[in-house]
């Protein structure tokens, strides 16, 4: 069920039916196994989804961000997890709006057949956290390359990726004008890294998400790995977090569609005290209340997107649309586990996977209360408190 229309559902046909092909008991078993969804991330890769956001004259579908986000959607809402490849969809901005030419023509193609994949983004760092200006990874240039030392964490899908962009500081803090100024953004090449300086140490983690701890001594990168300007890093860095922050919450709507229509036919179809549980207000209003919230989120989403895809600011947008889809994402997770009683922590139902899954969303790629202090500082005015 759903009232929000728009005009994608060609898009949303087609990924469905891929992912009709991959049925609950395919990203179950994936889950238990604590494995990577390869035959379904290489399935969407043939079937050309991967490279929606590539320019057609580098072999992509120049479709997008609105776009992008419909396909992330379906793929949730048809019981998957987008976290296992929805990095290439918003890293691709990046290189597309930021990289040179010649690093468009070198890597956009071979992204685009699906023999390179760009899955992977290292911002965090263990020490500074949220306060991104402030990591401690350094880039220094020598001749015609970058040294890179430091460490970083949480880095997701680097195992199942050829190539990673990473954020490093190229001027120290005490050095620039303003904290955001100074960092850099490089493209690392996963594999030659592994072998000349950079560790990667896998994370086990609640939901079953490929994520990594990743430490660089002494890693040399070519100087024309350098996306933009040195120094530019942080600025393009927000281009690339806006489209995820966005992608991010179509991945939410699709989770709360999902979680209301199996609480939906369960409460309709399950017998308590002689009726369907579905019949008490006690048991409808959550789930009404939820599918209310799932749909505003919607409409948010697609705002974000708009302004994204046409160039113009969308921060806010984009920052208040993860907010609300990732709220009304876990507010009908509470109500479908609810309901479905014991039933819902049975793994058989998927409910218990998908909860673990859309509840990572409060707290990344950016935390609630990051949110809300963005908002209360930069759209209502009120003074900074950090
Ligand atoms: C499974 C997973 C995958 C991830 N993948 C990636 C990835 O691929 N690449 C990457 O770079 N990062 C990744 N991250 C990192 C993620 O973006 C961070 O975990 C997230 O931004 C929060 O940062 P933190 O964990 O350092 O929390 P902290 O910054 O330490 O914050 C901890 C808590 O304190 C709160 N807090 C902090 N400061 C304030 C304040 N001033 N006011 C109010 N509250 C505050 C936060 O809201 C948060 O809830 C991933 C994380 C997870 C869990």
């Amino acid at each position: 069920m759903q009232t929000v229309a728009d005009d994608y559902q060609d898009i949303r046909d087609a990924v469905r039916a891929l992912c009709a092909e991959f049925p609950d008991e395919y990203h179950r078993k994936i889950d238990e196994a604590r494995g990577y969804p390869e035959e379904f991330v290489e399935a969407l890769t043939r079937a050309g989804w991967m490279a929606a956001l590539i320019p057609e004259e580098y072999g992509g579908s120049g479709l997008g961000l609105t776009e992008a986000s419909v396909i992330m959607e379906e793929i949730n809402r048809a019981g998957g997890n987008s976290g296992a490849c929805h990095g290439q969809m918003y890293n691709m901005n990046t290189l597309i709006r930021h990289g040179s030419e010649e690093q468009r023509q070198t890597y956009l193609p071979r992204i685009a057949s699906g023999e390179l994949r760009l899955q992977s983004m290292g911002v965090t760092e263990p020490t500074t956290g949220t306060d991104t200006t402030k990591i401690k990874t350094t880039a220094v240039r020598t001749g015609d390359k970058y040294v890179i030392n430091g460490q970083k964490v949480w880095i997701s899908r680097v195992q199942h990726s050829d190539l990673m962009i990473l954020l490093a500081r190229t001027t120290p803090l005490a050095e620039v004008r303003k904290k955001s100024e100074g960092l850099s953004l490089f493209l690392v090449d996963i594999k030659q890294a592994t072998q000349s300086g950079m560790t990667v140490r896998p994370i086990l983690n609640m939901v079953n998400h490929e994520t990594n701890e990743l430490f660089f001594d002494n890693l040399e990168i070519p100087a024309e790995n350098l996306i933009g300007e040195e120094g530019q890093g942080f600025k393009y860095l927000l281009t690339g977090l806006n489209a995820e922050r966005a992608l991010i919450a179509a991945e939410c709507i699709g989770d709360g569609y999902w979680f209301i229509d199996r609480v939906t036919k369960y409460a309709g179809e399950r017998v308590v005290f002689g009726r369907p549980i579905g019949q008490n207000q006690g048991v409808q209003f959550p789930i009404a209340e939820a599918f209310i919230e799932v749909e505003a989120a919607n409409l948010m989403r697609y705002e974000a997107c708009r302004l994204f895809d046409q160039g113009k600011a969308c921060g806010a947008q984009a920052n208040m649309a993860k907010y609300l889809a990732a709220k009304a994402s876990w507010e009908a997770a509470n109500a479908c586990i609810q309901f479905h009683g014991g039933f819902g922590f049975a793994c058989e139902y998927d409910v218990e996977r998908k909860f673990r899954e859309t509840r990572l969303y409060q707290v990344a790629p950016i935390s609630t209360n990051l949110i809300l202090s963005y908002v209360a500082e930069h759209i209502l005015g009120l003074p900074r408190s950090f």
